[in-house]
């Protein structure tokens, strides 16, 4: 089980929707919560949201790490789901896809497949969005990679494969 607390600056949680059972104990103009989790990626998924949505700080409890203090979406280990989807269906993004591909080329630039023998394609970001949001619509920062060359990359590698 995650379990995830959250800790508004006053006066600035939005999520007046959100019930929790947990906080009987706490005065009436207690702004924490606290949330229980199946899945990391629910709490990581959660904390996200709210991160974004409202000021102040949420703990994170997994059975897996120490407790961790996070105030900033960015400071997450996930980028979210959401956010995304939503990046990836931006006219900006769906232009500069299509460029990059035209300027890079229909292979891999790390194993040379192609569609032609099954791969496929991603257009990939050199240095990860997560880490550098400045550098999402930059052609400079991307690169064709196919899906299993992409999948082994995750956002460990900055390698510039091209
Ligand atoms: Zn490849």
């Amino acid at each position: 089980m995650y379990t995830v607390s959250f800790h508004a600056a006053e006066g600035t949680d939005n999520h007046s929707s959100a019930s929790s059972n947990s906080g009987a104990k706490g005065s009436a103009k207690s702004i924490s919560k606290k949330k229980k989790y199946k899945t990391e990626s629910g709490a990581m998924k959660a904390m996200w949201n709210w991160l974004n949505a409202n000021k102040g700080s949420v703990n994170y409890f997994s059975p897996h790490s120490m407790p961790q203090t996070f105030t900033d979406s960015n400071e997450l280990p996930y980028e979210g789901t959401k956010t995304e989807t939503d990046f990836y269906r931006t006219a900006k993004w769906l232009r500069l896809r299509t460029t990059a591909f035209e300027q890079f080329g229909n292979r891999c630039a790390c194993c040379g497949a192609t569609p032609d023998t099954g791969a496929v394609l991603h257009v990939d970001h050199i240095k990860p969005r997560s880490k550098y949001p400045h550098l999402a619509l930059e052609l400079d920062n991307l690169q064709i990679l196919c899906e299993a060359c992409n999948m082994g990359k995750l956002n460990v590698s900055e390698t510039q494969w091209r």
